[in-house]
């Protein structure tokens, strides 16, 4: 008998019908001897559906006081799909009892719309386990210490799921979602792309956040620090097979390096179109320039991802950053009014037509080359990289966003992860 968590999410709660097969998947675990604590997200949809309806009466200033009432709001859609869930496992004949966010209470700090999970009481969630309940509780939100309503941000169901499972010692997280794992890269774009059964948690911290959306990041974060067991699987197999073989299905979120020796060197490709390039021309080579043009735009709250400078030349340099599309503008703007007069660089020009490939694996640590054949396969397809990267288990580079799909099938193909690991 073990403790074990399951998270749901909006698609898998996406309707009664589907609500139901979730409650007969739960008792299924339950009925084999094991204490269930189930996280759901809200119904697909209705996060969206209740942050629209805000909008439409939001007052034109963005206030603390909006924020507040966004997370009193969009914390419903949770609300609603953990009593749907209890009410559907006792038409299973199991007894259970859901729970919202403060009554267990999922202490966060005050920050609304993204609040961080501070403190977890299991108190109450352990006393209905042992008198044989399935508890459920809600994802996505928590409340502050002055007793408000706070939400983690979206896709924040998967955090919660981690922190409880954290908080209760469980055995294991088991995130369903409508994807039956995590792949060597999205099979939209390379239809041979191969789902992995095991994957390293740095790789997947590196692929959460380089556009792989399948879990939040912060999620992964929390299972690195306290050493969750986490597996991705499919909420859409029948709900009846077999327990032993659904317990082994999807792709288990490893932290042994060990695990992972025999594995290839690059365990994935991860993409994102979500950023755009800004260059600064003809800034004078000395001392503070990175931070007066970084420290800028750091003060504006926006986050810069990959940076190259470039050698100078008689007394001056290019200076090239990445930054999310969204932040795109107002960089630019930003920079053409406080960087560009003060530092008499020549010309701020931008990119938004970017994108940005990956090659992700831990066995990069300890082979050499890895990159070169990442360079090799670019050029052999005649892709111009303008920008690159590293870290110890990545090596990322920028390239016009026309090249995407090439480059991915290009390097998925070339690092053979179409071909089952050794
Ligand atoms: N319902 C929230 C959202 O749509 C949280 C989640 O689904 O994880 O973002
Ligand atoms: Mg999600």
């Amino acid at each position: 008998m073990a403790l074990i968590v399951h998270k749901y999410g909006g698609t898998s709660m996406g309707s009664t019908e589907r609500i139901r097969l979730v409650a007969k998947r739960v008792a299924k675990w339950a009925r084999a001897g094991h204490q269930m604590v189930v996280v759901p997200s809200a119904m697909s949809g209705e996060t969206n559906r209740l942050l629209g309806l805000a909008k439409e009466l939001a007052p034109s200033k963005l206030t603390d006081a909006y924020q507040r009432e966004l997370d009193m709001l969009a914390s419903t859609g949770e609300q609603v799909s953990v009593a749907l869930l209890a009410i559907a496992l006792q038409g299973e004949g199991m007894e259970s009892v859901s729970y919202a966010g403060w009554q267990v209470p999922i202490l966060t700090n005050s920050a609304h719309t993204k609040a961080r999970i501070e403190s977890i009481d299991d108190q109450k969630v352990r006393v209905d386990l042992a008198a044989g309940k399935v508890v459920i509780v809600t994802g996505f939100q928590g409340v502050d210490e002055a007793g408000n309503i706070t939400t983690l941000g979206r896709g924040g169901s998967d955090t919660s799921a981690v922190a409880v499972a954290a908080a209760m010692k469980a055995s294991e997280c088991l995130i369903y979602t409508d994807v039956d794992g995590i792949y060597t890269t999205d099979p939209r774009v390379v239809p041979e792309a191969r789902r992995l059964q095991t994957v390293g948690f740095e790789e997947m911290l590196e692929m959460a956040s380089m556009g792989s959306k399948v879990l939040q990041i912060r999620s992964v974060e929390f299972a690195g620090k306290y050493k969750v067991p986490l597996r991705v699987l499919s909420s859409f197999t029948p709900w009846d097979i077999d327990l032993e073989i659904e317990a082994k299905s999807g792709t288990l979120i490893t932290f042994e390096e060990d695990e992972n020796m025999e594995q290839a060197i690059v365990s994935g490709i991860a993409f994102n179109r979500d950023e755009a390039k800004v260059s600064v021309l003809g800034v004078p080579d000395t001392p503070g320039i990175a931070y007066q043009i970084l420290g800028a735009v750091a003060d504006a709250n926006i986050e810069v991802d990959v940076i190259i400078q470039n050698v100078s030349k008689d007394g001056k340099t290019d200076f090239s950053f990445t930054v999310h599309r969204n932040d795109f503008a107002k960089t630019v703007d930003l920079l053409k009014e406080k960087v560009l007069p003060k530092l008499g660089a020549t010309e701020i020009i931008g990119d938004a037509k970017i994108c940005k490939v990956s090659i992700v694996g831990i066995g990069m640590r300890s082979h050499v080359g890895v990159a070169c054949k990442m360079f090799r396969c670019l050029s052999e397809e005649g892709i111009n990289i303008q920008m690159i990267s590293t870290s110890e288990i990545k090596t990322s580079v920028v390239i016009d966003e026309k090249y995407m799909e090439l480059a991915v099938r290009a390097l998925h193909k070339a690092f053979e992860l179409d071909q089952p690991a050794a």
